[in-house]
């Protein structure tokens, strides 16, 4: 079993279903044993192409998620768990056949409901913010962790409001145009045979491009 090819078949089926294909699932198709694929999914896991949860089940396939992280994304027959304000806003750029999707969220902060048609050609209307709460060096530590706190709010007082119910330091703010421009292209060639993670100084220089900065980034 090639790694790719199985890091292939957990991508696509994310993609069509919105699911991540259990382990026997994977054995059937690749006819190989479960162990053979719990292996495999490790491998990808450590390479970051894949979250596991403490069984070994796929959590994650960015910007895929196969649990609610606070948002929901609907495609024309597809209903997708957003991952995080990022991934949700990276889907339409992402799979083919969704060129709009349906973003939808509750501010953490008030439980004030949002949605957004999300496209690739514009960023969507609105002020609400992003808040990212992890810094960069730090989002794989618990990366599950970081995308649930990677969150749309009504407005900057709804972050303050939030980081200091609940004790935190404040992360970083960005409006809907930058995280949708920050989103279109970070994705780029995951859906892809030989899809290669950028090198951290690409990661810098397409981080900067959609206007990001500053120590929060590694910047
Ligand atoms: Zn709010
Ligand atoms: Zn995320």
């Amino acid at each position: 079993m090639d790694s790719e090819d199985l890091r292939l078949a957990v991508y696509q089926e994310f993609a069509a279903t919105g699911r991540a294909p259990d382990a026997g699932s994977l054995a059937a198709r690749f006819g190989t044993g479960v162990s053979e694929v719990a292996d495999g999914l490790a491998d990808l896991a450590r390479a970051r192409h894949l979250a596991l949860d403490g069984d070994g089940q796929i959590v994650m396939a960015h910007p895929f998620s196969s649990v609610p992280l606070g948002f929901s994304v609907m495609g024309a027959r597809t209903l997708w768990w957003g991952g995080c304000a990022w991934d949700s806003f990276a889907l339409p750029h992402l799979l083919p056949g969704e060129a709009e999707v349906l973003v939808a969220t509750r501010c953490p902060a008030c439980g004030r409901p949002h949605a957004w048609n999300v496209g690739r050609d514009r960023p969507p209307d609105g002020d609400q913010v992003a808040h990212f709460l992890v810094p960069a060096a730090r989002m794989w530590d618990d990366v599950v962790h970081t995308c649930g706190n990677q969150r749309l709010f009504c407005s900057a007082e709804c972050v303050d409001d939030w980081l200091a119910a609940n004790g935190l330091a404040r992360g970083y703010v960005m409006d809907l145009g930058t995280l949708w421009r920050f989103a279109a292209h970070w994705y780029d060639g995951r859906l892809d045979r030989g899809y290669v993670r950028r090198e951290p100084a690409q990661a810098a220089e397409y981080l900067r491009s959609v206007g990001l900065s500053g120590p929060f980034w590694g910047l």
